[in-house]
């Protein structure tokens, strides 16, 4: 179509977006294991949930397993995702001579370092999370079965029944909604007032401020497109944000040639974003498919401005220094 035909959009880039610091760790982590050791680099689980950023890695010769038992004995490295573990994982690659390099994200250790501390201390854990999704898996596993109840919903709140209500204490999953969450959390501490909340929330910032851009462009725009996968929980949480905050459609998409077209009929004003599992050439691959239909005009909505930055697992700085 010439340009002069075009219908205008104006496109509402929300900011901050895409890649978090604990992604960005996790990524780096295979790729430098690729470079310093040669393929094959086994991952157990999707390092990150996003197809692009893993057959990438595949391509360079990374190995992708969903447990430890598909990998044969060997001495490549073996890097655990950015979700987490259960403590049977680096148990049973410690049993095999693997050598494990861990790339969960910092943000999610801190929970599972606070869910040991409630455990030692004799309180009984109630996660908040979403069954499923691998991070509450390897929170869970972080304790012996029993020591920790899910939570999905206010509902699950009213039929909990804790061995002693005064000794009970909540963690959270870090991606989840955060309107949600409050509801949850607010059902548990009226149910049990002594409950022991987190020092600092485990709702991570890269899951606050991706929320927080959305519901400021939500109100403005007649729909929008989250980049990121359908088993990305803190993707999904941005579209939900999105519709929540009166955005009327709102899509979440992988690649730009995922998009639903006939939902976007006579839309004017578009707002984007990404979850932070979803890498920015795909933010200008959606943009650059708009371009085509639309004679386009990109607007960036800023919030919050990020700095986080997560240091490389030990063994692969310890590395860098010996070949210094
Ligand atoms: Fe870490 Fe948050 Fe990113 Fe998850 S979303 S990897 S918890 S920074």
């Amino acid at each position: 179509t010439p340009a002069a035909e075009k219908p205008p959009l104006e496109v509402l880039l929300c900011s901050p977006r895409g890649f978090c610091a604990g992604v960005v760790r996790a990524v780096d982590t295979v790729e430098r294991a690729l470079a310093l050791y040669g393929p094959p680099v086994y991952v157990r689980h999707e390092i990150v949930h996003n197809r692009y950023v893993v057959e990438s890695l595949k391509a360079k010769g990374a190995v992708f397993v969903e447990e430890l038992d598909e990998i044969p004995d060997t001495d490549a490295p073996v890097v655990f995702s950015a979700h987490g573990v259960p403590k049977a994982v680096p148990e049973a690659a410690a049993k095999r001579n693997f050598f494990a390099l861990d790339a969960t994200c910092p943000l999610v250790s801190k929970v599972h370092r606070e869910a040991e501390i409630h455990h030692k201390r004799g309180r009984e854990i109630v996660l908040i999370g979403h069954a499923g999704h691998p991070e509450v898996e390897g929170t869970m596993g972080q304790l012996p079965p029993g020591a920790m109840t899910l939570v999905e919903t206010v509902a699950d709140v009213e039929r909990l029944t804790p061995r002693d209500p005064s000794k009970l204490a909540y963690v959270t999953q870090t991606t989840l909604s955060i309107d949600d969450c409050t509801q949850i959390i607010a059902a548990l501490t009226r149910r049990f007032p002594e409950i022991v909340a987190p020092h600092k929330e485990d709702i991570c910032y890269a899951t606050t401020n991706r929320q927080e851009a959305v519901k400021s462009v939500a109100p403005r725009v007649d729909a929008l497109i989250v980049v990121g996968a359908p088993n990305s929980s803190n993707s999904k949480r941005l579209q939900e944000v999105a519709e929540r905050a009166g955005c009327p459609h709102a899509q979440l998409v992988q690649r730009a040639g995922e998009i639903d077209w006939t939902k976007l009929a006579g839309i004017r004003r578009l707002g984007l974003t990404a979850g932070a599992s979803a890498p920015e050439v795909i933010v200008e691959e959606i943009i650059d498919a708009f371009a085509e239909r639309y004679a386009v005009t990109v607007e960036a909505v800023s919030g919050a401005t990020e700095s986080m930055f997560f240091p490389l697992p030990r063994q692969l700085r310890e590395l860098d220094k010996a070949a210094d």
